[in-house]
């Protein structure tokens, strides 16, 4: 019998039977400050035999979206021939269907399963998720706000960005200096964002996976009088050696793990002491279990999470929130601005944002309400599996 993980013990598993799965593609969209644009995004709802549903979310890539979605439906139908279809049966099915062939699209379906059976099962016994993880007195966790931006931007106008979203009430700011710019650009932009944010804020730095490690440390110098909070991923997530090499000359805190799922790359990053931050993202990582496992490791080795969230800032914010406020080594969580205001066009949040910090609403599971119209009107993709005949067949 599988238990909740709960503060005043363990508590029985509700049993349950899932019989529907659906999943909606959102269109890409613009946003009016010109700056980025809105991605497409992958989201879920599982429904269990007594009509009790629960949301989730796959982290994407361009051109993936439907390949993710169908991933999900699939591992779905297998999930519900499961005699108990929880999450830590699901993290078994997962390993044995993969074969442990790791790939970020597979484990983002998985997490965007394991995600709405956190909130079914929620909903299930009315208990908000960080309830269920043991913390029923935590309710915030504190967040940044990332500037992505696809276009040719200039220093100036990063810098008004920044400027606003400080005025706006954020306390920590990320930049992407070295996109579609080389490195004394990168090195000036920094240096711009500090100077009109003040010194009372965090500024981080993300490199996005340069392949140069040369241009990493002349950046990572350069910045220095910029007091950057951390330095993201100045080489290749996977390229651990070098992460590493990096973390031990550039004397800025180090991030890495967006781009990884499965705990045995985080170990790996950890027993080489290649990062000082971990930033894994709840709906890439493979799910809840694998963001807490991870967690817990980190712990050990004195390592902070800061989860990365290029997604809606609906449904998988509101679980990595859940877990933020879980956690004893939450930094702080990512927010991308832009996304909150398209999300609150057919979502209800789970939590609220106010002055740098995430509060959660205290709805059981995520706390998350979908206008499914709003969605399906939002939507390039809309798909539907009867999960009762799939498990009737297997
Ligand atoms: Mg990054």
């Amino acid at each position: 019998m599988m238990h909740l993980i709960s503060d005043s013990g363990p508590a029985e598993m509700p049993g349950f039977r899932l019989t529907g799965l659906q999943s909606w593609i959102t269109r890409p969209a613009e946003v009016e400050n010109g700056f980025a644009r809105i991605k497409p995004c992958l989201l879920i709802r599982l429904t269990a035999a007594d009509g009790t549903i629960g949301w989730g979310e796959a982290y994407v890539l361009p051109c993936r979206e439907a390949a993710v979605a169908r991933i999900i439906h699939e591992l779905g139908r297998e999930l519900a021939a499961l005699a108990c279809p929880d999450p830590w049966h699901l993290r078994d099915l997962a390993t044995r269907l993969s074969l442990r062939h790791h790939s970020m699209d597979f484990a983002a379906a998985t997490s965007a399963l394991d995600i709405a059976l956190w909130d079914l099962i929620g909903r299930l016994v009315a208990k908000p998720l960080v309830e269920l993880l043991g913390r029923p007195n935590c309710r915030d966790a504190a967040v940044y706000a990332n500037i992505w931006s696809e276009s040719n931007w200039s220093a100036a106008a990063l810098a008004a960005r920044a400027k606003h979203l400080v005025a706006a009430g954020y306390r920590a700011i990320k930049i992407h200096p070295m996109l579609n710019h080389d490195a004394s650009q990168a090195v000036e932009a920094v240096r711009r964002v500090r100077g009109v944010i003040g010194a009372d804020h965090r500024l981080m730095v993300d490199m996005d996976s340069e392949t140069d490690p040369g241009i990493s440390r002349a950046v990572a110098k350069g910045i220095l009088p910029a007091a950057p909070h951390w330095f993201e991923e100045p080489a290749d997530g996977a390229d651990i050696a070098a992460l590493a090499e990096l973390r031990g000359e550039v004397g800025i805190p180090l991030v890495t793990g967006e781009r990884q799922s499965g705990v045995a790359h985080f170990r790996s990053v950890l027993a080489l002491r290649a990062a000082d931050i971990l930033n894994p993202d709840i709906a890439g990582v493979g799910g809840l279990l694998d963001m807490l496992e991870i967690s817990v490791l980190a712990d050990r080795h004195g390592v902070r999470i800061s989860p990365h969230c290029w997604n809606s800032m609906t449904v998988a914010a509101s679980a990595m929130m859940h877990v933020c406020a879980a956690i004893p080594n939450a930094e702080m969580a990512e927010i991308y601005p832009e996304y909150l205001e398209h999300g609150e066009r057919y979502a209800v949040n789970g939590f609220t944002v106010q002055n740098s910090v995430a509060t959660l609403n205290g709805r059981p599971g995520l706390g998350v309400e979908i206008n499914e119209a709003a969605l399906s009107a939002l939507s390039m993709q809309h798909d539907s599996s009867d999960l009762s005949a799939a498990r009737a067949a297997s």
